[in-house]
């Protein structure tokens, strides 16, 4: 059996309440431990004037947190950030580092608000555990095109994705 990563978010965002529901999210469907941490996440190097938007690889192309096989980095963020040649993107998994903006996850309901924050953490997590997207609408690694497809799936995984990280975990 292989060790268990542990995930690490770092944010800039006021929202602890939404940093929380993460966390727990976190810890109950990978079972990891988990640390938070407030943080300045340097991104004005990646803002595109033309856009109003922030290039979402970039700043992964361009971190400086401590990756490793067993740290998984989650940038959490509230700027609105897009990867070519999407309009946007809710996150951006690039191996053991990810990021999530809260930009588009807004709603007037609370719980819609918190649902989607954790739906989109547990699939950038999953990415970075090696899973591709899941062709199960209700999984939380089916693509979100649209945040009608986040309010459809769950935060949780299928059994096949489920049975797939099992597998990556023990090797
Ligand atoms: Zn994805
Ligand atoms: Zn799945």
């Amino acid at each position: 059996m292989g060790m268990s990563p542990i995930i690490n978010i770092v944010y800039e965002i006021d929202d602890i309440e939404a940093i929380n529901s993460i966390v727990e999210a976190v810890k109950e469907v990978y079972g990891f431990e988990v640390f938070s941490e407030y943080n300045k996440i340097n991104v004005e190097f990646a803002y595109n004037l033309s856009r109003k938007q922030y290039d979402a690889l970039k700043i992964l192309f361009n971190h400086r947190y401590p990756v490793s096989k067993n740290i998984l980095t989650l940038l959490v963020i509230d700027k609105d950030i897009y990867v070519s040649p999407l309009n946007f993107c809710f996150g951006l998994a690039i191996d053991k580092i990810a990021i999530i903006s809260t930009f588009r996850l807004i709603s007037q309901d609370r719980e819609i608000f918190l649902s989607r924050c954790k739906k989109e953490a547990i699939h950038e997590i999953g990415h970075m555990l090696g899973l591709s997207h899941c062709k199960n609408y209700t999984c939380v690694m089916f693509f979100s095109n649209s945040i009608a497809d986040t309010d459809r799936k769950s935060y949780r995984m299928c059994d096949v994705c489920k049975s797939k990280i099992k597998k990556s975990l023990s090797k």
